[in-house]
């Protein structure tokens, strides 16, 4: 064995294979792979290889796309049998909502270049005979679904990153990792040490084992999961003669099943609701290419329905039951990147669909430790997506949710309630008593509308316009013509103090530093000038700066901040040591004034002011400025003082005609002021030119990126960030919620980042990007919406205030 490595992959499923396929294709060939028994010991050996290309975040079904195309490559070079499948598959629609959420796939998919086909379920039938017409209204048929050999594709993997150089040593079991000073890691296993660069997890069901080798709780946990085969059936035998060609794969929402042919019978698997996690605490190393105790009893109700929508099913013998363990995060996405606060050391786990994201995870991982950036926007499977709150029963708790989900709609406003409430501030309670509707971010509880008196706070879940709708126009319109207030803490914050800082933040930022005193807005770039945040700047003093960005990206922003970071330099995320609140309207001057002895009058404190005074007894960070684009303030304190800052307000304002405002008053008042919100408008596959941050760019100082920022600014950006007034369907309006279609001259040109019905201003509006030579105001486009393409204009400028008057009053 070797004794060094400049990585070490732990792990020889698909996913520690494709790491290793992956890096040795970007160059890195100094790689082994250790594995404790042989290659697809853990969940890999016994999955049903099931593939597809759709999935909720484009970004993902992007990478997917690619995993299944891979495989025909990896199987010539080679010469391995992959065991690839492609018959396509259907996504079976037994009601409206599900139709509706397939048309909305089936939109999302165009601007992937997926050629997804609505057919009615009469085609759905003559497609795959086996199944009931009568439980289903329509289906979505995808022809790029597939399977595939799990021994074959891990193998094939392997072999070609060995024909590269790459080495793979079998029944060697690390058992411990140690970190040397300089960041490089000892490997201890069995068969002795390796020293390693790098080392990547890629454990699956044992990578929390693996992370806790190192004091790592990564939120990761292995579900029981159960599937069968039946005997061979005719009705396979007829078709298979009678097309020549095997049945597409199906997707049963309502029965929470998926089918496939295998040989001559059928495979079918369950994500029941009575879901059993297997070894919740710890895995045990002992379990080796085993299978659990199949317990039909407990997936007896979806049998049930299988039965019922597959009759044929119900007659045929069962071969084979298998259950096998397979490993899920709290959201189901793979867990992906660099671990925050550790050198060196990556993860690829939580994979829950190795086959079809397993080449995209290996990709982006080797992109990311060779380039140092991952190529692609990978937030949605970032290990830093999740903090400290996410613990093992949180984990427990999501993932146990998210399977028994697995195969249900989750609405665009749907907060699911497992693992809640958490983590909260200390104005929840107060909150709560003013009927306060919760969401959680980055697991903090954050208000999301306030529901009338006396009513029960519950938002009805659904693709169109809810039972908040009239709630959230009230909140608008508190906020435009008196004054509002709502809670802000869910922002990130970020204190950076120490000599040098100034200078450090300046050659990490496009705008130039605001004087001591104010704040202004700013983004983060990589060396290719894509977006890596977006950031309003506070200074405080010469060397003494807060930032706000957002809150979801708090471990990922901070794993770049401190990945930069200068000597001298203190980079702090506060997390809720700094809260804050904040009030908006034009009367929010007269409410903080009778609080405060500072003067706010504009000539004193004028707008993007940033500065240390007491309201009422507490002392606070006061900023004059709020997202909703209107007069206003926010307000950050301890979190001890939070309490008492809500009472003082909440009565200062009472003369005023004050109103509690939610999230989602806040995202109506942002999209009439054409403010763009980081993780929809700007993310890391867009550019500054693309995304209009012209306000926070200034080519006077050197910053990361800044060559790509030039030469995109002298060529033209390819694509642009437009703005768009919808016209919604008057008999059944509905509004984007992002990465619908946009359509012009018949033709599939964009994708819509985020919108929402502006209600004060009474305009169904949307972010998109399309090509730059579109982007020209007055333009028409369409806009797909569930499944109807609506017209939509381009607009130049904001529909409320274009000069900002309101704001700066
Ligand atoms: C019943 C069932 C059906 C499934 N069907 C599908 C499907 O149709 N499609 C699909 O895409 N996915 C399916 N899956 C999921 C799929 O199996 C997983 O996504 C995939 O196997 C994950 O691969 P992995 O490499 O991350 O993990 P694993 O396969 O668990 O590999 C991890 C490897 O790391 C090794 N290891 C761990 N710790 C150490 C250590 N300390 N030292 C050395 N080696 C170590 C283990 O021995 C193991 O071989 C199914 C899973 C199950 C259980």
């Amino acid at each position: 064995m070797k004794s060094s490595a400049q990585v070490v992959v732990i792990g020889g499923g698909v996913v520690g294979a494709s790491v290793l396929y992956h890096l040795t294709e970007l160059g890195w060939t100094d790689v082994l792979l250790v594995e404790r028994k042989e290659l697809t010991a853990g969940s890999t050996w016994h999955a049903a290889g099931g593939m597809h290309t759709l999935n909720g975040d484009p970004n993902v079904a992007k990478l997917q796309q690619y995993t299944v195309g891979l495989y025909r490559e990896i199987e010539q070079r080679s010469g391995q049998d992959c065991g690839i499948h492609m018959p396509g598959g259907l996504m079976l629609a037994g009601d409206r909502e599900r139709m509706d959420w397939l048309r909305m796939a089936q939109a999302r998919g165009r601007y992937l270049g997926m050629d997804m086909e609505i057919i009615s379920a009469a085609e759905a039938k003559e497609m795959f005979p086996l199944l009931a017409e009568q439980h289903f209204i329509g289906a979505l048929f995808d022809p790029a679904e597939g399977h595939v050999d799990p021994t074959g594709v891990t193998r094939a993997y392997a072999i070609c990153a060995r024909q590269a150089g790459a080495e793979i040593y079998q029944h060697t079991w690390v058992s411990d990792l140690r970190q040397r000073p300089d960041g490089t890691w000892d490997v201890i296993t069995d068969s002795g040490e390796i020293h390693a660069e790098h080392i990547v997890n890629a454990g699956g069901l044992w990578a929390r084992e693996v992370g806790r080798m190192i004091g790592l709780e990564l939120p990761v946990l292995a579900m029981e999961h159960m599937y069968l085969i039946t005997e061979d059936m005719d009705e396979v035998a007829e078709y298979n003669a009678a097309t020549g060609h095997e049945l597409p794969m199906g997707l049963d929402f309502d029965g929470e099943n998926y089918i496939r042919q295998e040989g001559g019978g059928m495979l079918l698997g369950t994500y029941e609701q009575a879901c059993v996690p297997w070894s919740p605490r710890e895995a045990p190393w002992t379990f080796d290419q085993q299978l659990l105790v199949p317990d039909l009893d407990r997936i007896a109700p979806s049998l049930e329905i299988a039965f019922k929508h597959y009759p044929a099913l119900a007659d045929a013998g069962i071969k084979n039951v298998i259950n096998g363990p397979f490993t899920f995060a709290p959201d189901g996405n793979p867990l992906v990147g660099p671990v925050p606060g550790l050198r060196n050391c990556w993860v690829a786990c939580a994979v829950m669909a190795g086959f079809s994201q397993g080449g995209g995870v290996g990709l982006t991982l080797a992109r990311w430790m060779v380039d140092g950036d991952p190529g692609e926007d990978i937030w949605a499977m970032d290990v830093a997506r999740f903090g400290s709150w996410a613990s093992l029963a949180y984990t427990n708790a999501k993932v146990r949710e998210n399977y028994s989900r697995r195969f249900r709609i989750t609405f665009p406003n749907e907060e699911l309630p497992a693992g809640r409430p958490l983590h909260t501030t200390p104005v929840y309670d107060r909150l709560t008593a003013h009927n306060a509707v919760w969401g959680a971010g980055f697991g903090l509880e954050h208000p999301l509308w306030f529901q009338r008196p006396g009513e029960e706070p519950r938002e009805d879940v659904t693709f169109r316009r809810s039972n908040a709708f009239p709630v959230v126009a009230d909140e608008c319109t508190t906020v435009r013509e008196r004054v509002g207030l709502t809670e802000c803490s869910n922002f990130a914050k970020y204190r950076v103090t120490g000599p040098g800082s100034a200078e450090w933040l300046q050659g990490l930022l496009t705008n130039r530093l605001p004087r001591v005193g104010r704040i202004n807005l700013t983004a983060a770039l990589e060396p290719g000038g894509h977006i890596v945040g977006e950031f309003s700047v506070a200074r405080v003093g010469t060397d003494d700066f807060f930032l706000f960005g957002s809150q979801i990206a708090e471990a990922h922003h901070s794993r770049w901040f401190l990945g930069h970071l200068a000597d001298g330099v203190r980079f702090q995320a506060l997390g809720l040591s700094l809260v804050g609140l904040s009030l908006a309207g034009p009367g929010a001057r007269d409410v903080l004034q009778s609080v405060t002895g500072v003067s706010l009058a504009t000539e004193d404190y004028p707008f993007m002011t940033f500065r240390r005074i007491d309201v009422g007894m507490i002392p606070a960070y006061v900023g004059r400025m709020t997202y909703t684009g209107d007069l206003g303030y926010e307000i950050w304190v301890a979190p001890e003082y939070q309490r008492a800052l809500f009472d003082l307000l909440w009565q200062a304002g009472q003369p005023f005609g004050i109103g509690l405002f939610g999230f989602r008053a806040l995202m109506s008042l942002r999209m009439e002021k054409m403010f763009g919100t980081w993780f929809r408008e700007y993310r890391p596959i867009y550019t500054p030119a693309e995304a209009r941050m012209d306000r926070s760019l200034k080519l006077d100082h050197d910053f990361i990126g800044r060559a790509a920022v030039e030469a995109e600014l002298t060529r033209g950006p390819a694509r642009t960030l437009g703005y768009f007034d919808i016209t919604p369907d008057p008999a059944e309006p509905a509004d984007v919620v992002g990465d619908e279609p946009i359509w012009h001259d018949g033709t599939v040109v964009g994708w819509v980042t985020s919108g929402a019905y502006a209600h004060y201003s009474r305009r169904s509006l949307a972010f998109g990007y399309v090509p730059s030579e579109l982007a020209v105001p007055g333009t028409m486009f369409e806009v797909e919406i569930i499944g109807q393409r609506r017209p939509a204009r381009l607009l130049a400028e904001p529909v409320l205030d274009p000069a900002g008057q309101r704001m700066r009053a």
